[in-house]
């Protein structure tokens, strides 16, 4: 997609389709009120009764208005002022763009104001090129259709730039997570996350199976035995910081299906499970924007990738495993095979400099009885550095919840043959005994994990998003990045 700025004056503009905002009570910013003028005061008497609301997301369409070149106007509520934040703003450029692309369009005009700051206008941008992107990836005609151009009223350069690189990241992050499950195992995504990670400079090493061994993976390869598709672990490195300076390390999971193994799912629990590598995919959307936009940060990104499934050499309940920083853990449910893939990958990251953590996994139901379908749980070993990832989180409107790390869940994953289990005792607290399992393997680093299960994957459509892989979390990243020294 074109992404140009453009200026000058709104009604002379020739464009399939307009996109003009109304505030909450009623008024119209600047842009709205030259097309309510041109339109000889059509928006005004639409707004007075009710036909055009200004609740944020609401939408309107006015077709062929005369006095505007634009085949359409499209309306979108956005509120109140003082509420528009840079989660809004992305709700609005990607409500704009779903409602918009159900239709093959050959150019659309955001122009909600003309005066918003760059943060509010690149979210805008990630919002609209994220919007018109569904799940539909192998339908022979797509619902949702991109347009050709975006034209941005009174954007700046930088501002626009950045959107795209979000909005084409986060895009990245959910293609992978769409494509099934037949096209992305371990090897494949791999394959895929070195192509991307090429073509944005940023350093790639792929451990495979052999290589897992010899670095006394048993952990992660233990969930992996019962698949014909070996596993790997991805690590990527990018340089954006001086030598020497602190290291954000981003670790996934990366589980590209998860049948439940010997623990084995019931179907309906099983048909999303492609999801489970939108931890994995989260970070390599992350690095990719991160490398694009040229943080001043060092950050490596480390993505575990297994698939979960049965054979007859498939691991055991019962089985000790013995994991990379010496640990030993009793299986007690194949399906908790997350943890188990993290805690290899967490001590990679710990040995390979990473000063500060951040894990992100589809690693709990608990979490989603928790806290429900569109908020992530965080939890961590260090406040200071939650708040710094809960600060991006909210800033960017992905919304997450801190849950209690208190020193009582870790007994409850106490075990009795070996050091630790992979469950705790009970269903209770399930998120936060997974949590502190993988507390076991951060070596004490400051430390956040967030459990997506929840966001990352929409079992039905939003106003503002197509139902599948959401793509959440990637905009939080890439901010605690920005923010980062
Ligand atoms: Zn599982």
């Amino acid at each position: 997609m074109r992404i140009e700025s453009q200026s000058g004056e709104i009604s002379k503009h020739k464009v399939d389709a307009l996109v003009i905002g109304v505030w909450a009570d009623g008024s119209l910013p600047g842009i709205a009120q030259e097309v309510n003028q041109a339109t000889g005061g059509a928006l005004a008497r639409l707004v007075e009764a009710k036909e055009i609301s200004g609740k944020c997301g609401d939408v309107a369409t006015l077709l062929a208005p005369a006095g505007v070149e634009a085949l359409q106007v499209l309306v979108v509520g956005m509120g109140k002022p003082s509420e528009l934040t840079r989660g809004v703003a992305f709700r609005l450029g990607a409500t704009a763009a779903k409602t918009l692309a159900t239709k093959p369009r050959e150019s659309v005009a955001l122009a909600f104001t003309s005066d918003w700051k760059d943060e509010l206008v690149e979210s805008a941008v990630c919002g609209a090129l994220v919007g018109c992107v569904g799940q539909d990836l192998y339908k022979s005609e797509r619902r949702l259709q991109p347009f050709q151009a975006l034209h941005v009223w009174g954007a700046s350069e930088g501002a626009m730039r950045t959107g795209r690189i979000l909005g084409e990241a986060v895009n990245l992050t959910r293609s992978l997570v769409n494509e099934p499950p037949c096209e992305i195992y371990p090897a494949a995504l791999a394959d895929r996350i070195q192509q991307a990670m090429q073509a944005c400079g940023v350093e790639c090493e792929v451990w495979d199976k052999a290589r897992l061994q010899d670095e006394r993976c048993g952990s992660l390869l233990a969930v992996a035995r019962g698949s014909s598709r070996e596993p790997r672990l991805v690590i990527m490195k990018y340089n954006g910081g001086l030598p020497g300076e602190a290291v954000l390390g981003l670790v996934g999971k990366g589980v590209t299906f998860d049948s439940g193994g010997l623990s084995i799912k019931p179907t309906e629990g099983m048909l999303a499970m492609k999801c489970d590598m939108a931890g994995a995919a989260t970070v390599v959307g992350a690095m990719e924007a991160i490398a694009r936009l040229k943080l001043p940060v060092n950050v490596i990104g480390l993505c575990g990738l297994v698939e979960n499934m049965i054979s007859g050499d498939a691991y055991k309940l019962g089985d000790v495993l013995k994991a990379r920083n010496g640990k030993t853990i009793e299986v007690h449910n194949t399906d908790a095979e997350g943890r188990l893939v993290l805690a290899d990958v967490l001590d990679v990251a710990v040995e390979r400099g990473a000063t500060r953590l951040i894990d992100l996994a589809t690693l709990t139901g608990a979490c989603v009885v928790a806290l429900g379908n569109d908020v992530a749980g965080l939890m961590s070993n260090d406040q200071t550095w939650c708040d710094t990832v809960k600060a991006s989180s909210d800033a960017v409107g992905e919304q997450a919840w801190q849950l209690p790390m208190f020193a009582e869940y870790g007994e409850q994953i106490r075990g009795d043959v070996a050091d630790i289990k992979n469950v705790g005792s009970g269903r209770w607290g399930g998120a936060i005994t997974a949590a502190k399992f993988l507390e076991e393997f951060v070596a004490g680093k400051p430390w956040t994990h967030i459990d997506i299960a929840g966001p990352a994957f929409l079992e039905r459509s939003k106003p503002y998003l197509d139902a599948g892989a959401s793509g959440a979390f990637v905009r939080t990243l890439v901010d605690v990045a920005r923010h980062w020294n």
